[in-house]
């Protein structure tokens, strides 16, 4: 089965450490958007160049830029299209990234309506002046009772977004935010580490702001590790916690090799072994541009480099049956070594990464591809 993601590329302000293709932007613009994405929807639910008939899906996937920007009406207008054009299975995970800072109350009961399961929340870090630092408008308050609204809806497969390495960010810090997502009780949590991105406000300021160094970094996704892990989330993926059950399903297909499809500018699709994506250029989409092609995707070094990404790791004798057998020769002359360092750990049939491997993932992937 594969995966539908569609892209909204709108925000209500940029955040100081984005380099997603977002912007804000006028409201006849977003109208414009959202017929031109219902457009697409329709056309690429027939056979075309990259899609075979039918396109069968259990995960769509509204992202951002910031989904809940856009009206109640726009948002049920693109699931159900989605959900309408598009083969898609009964028990599929539907989830929309929302902003806490939007009018939820008023979006809800479409997205309800519309079938919508999961909700992803960008939380970051439930300090006010780290909040603050982040750009992020609303307080703590609102984000609790934003999540107390999705549970009272029935919509209790909530994830929270945590931010590591931001500024003024400290144990202490960490600890305050890593009990308020506890408390929260969401049974998924990502937690990303900030990458001070060329271009970005945090790139043209890096010395205004007190961040914290590489090394302190470490010490923080460690105790955010320790932390989940001991509240009883699996961190089953570099950066993805969560209760049994409740991975991202959506997500397990970038990591799993699985196809999907992504319809918006800047999304990215795999089908069929076929990269293609639409260029980042809203304008462009609206008046009607293309899927163009990118690349022929799923070689080896590919596969080895997402199952690493995983708890459950790799596989050696799934490589070589998709593969051949020279794809896991690299593989089993580091192993030994990687293994007496603590990056890896190998069993002659499956490897993962250690948490000392996840923190260096680069290059101990590096040392296989
Ligand atoms: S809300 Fe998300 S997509 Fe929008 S500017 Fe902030 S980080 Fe970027």
């Amino acid at each position: 089965m594969s995966g539908i993601y569609i892209h909204i590329p709108f925000c209500k302000s940029k955040c100081p450490y984005c380099d997603f293709y977002s912007y804000r932007c006028k409201d006849e613009e977003m109208r414009a958007y959202v017929d031109a994405l219902i457009d697409e929807i329709n056309t690429l639910s027939r056979a075309s160049e990259f899609v075979k008939e039918p396109f069968k899906a259990d995960t769509l996937y509204l992202g951002g830029g910031t989904p809940s920007v856009l009206s109640g009406e726009d948002l049920y207008r693109i699931i159900t299209t989605a959900k309408d054009k598009f083969n898609i299975s009964d028990n599929c995970e539907i989830t929309v990234e929302c902003n806490p800072n939007s009018d939820i109350e008023a979006i809800l009961p479409y997205l309800l309506n519309a079938g919508v399961n999961r909700i992803s929340l960008g939380l970051q870090s439930a300090v006010d002046k780290e909040r603050k630092a982040l750009g992020r408008l609303s307080d703590k308050k609102r984000i609790t009772q934003v999540i107390e609204l999705l549970k009272a809806n029935g919509i209790n497969n909530i994830s929270l977004d945590v931010m590591l390495g931001i500024p003024y960010q400290t144990k202490e810090s960490l600890a305050e935010t890593l009990s308020f997502v506890i408390e929260s009780d969401v049974p998924h949590i990502s937690a990303y580490m900030l990458k001070i991105e060329e271009g970005t406000h945090f790139y043209k300021c890096f010395d205004k702001y007190d961040f914290p160094d590489d090394e302190k970094v470490i010490e923080l996704y460690n105790q955010c590790a320790d932390t989940l892990e001991k509240a009883g989330l699996i961190h089953y993926e570099i950066s993805n916690f969560a209760k049994e059950g409740y991975e991202s399903r959506h997500n397990s297909k970038y990591w799993e090799s699985e196809s999907y499809l992504g319809i918006g500018p800047g999304a990215h699709s795999y089908i069929d072994g076929k990269r293609f994506y639409f260029e980042s250029d809203t304008q462009g989409f609206i008046n009607g541009a293309k899927a163009v092609f990118d690349d022929f995707g799923g070689n080896a070094e590919e596969y080895i480099m997402l199952k690493l990404r995983l708890k459950k790791g790799l596989l050696l004798s799934e490589l070589e049956k998709l593969y051949d057998e020279k794809a896991s020769l690299k593989i089993k002359e580091k192993a030994p070594f990687l293994k007496e360092q603590g990056l890896i750990d190998f069993d002659c049939e499956r490897i993962c990464l250690t948490r000392k491997g996840y923190l260096l993932s680069n290059s101990v992937i590096c040392e296989f591809i």
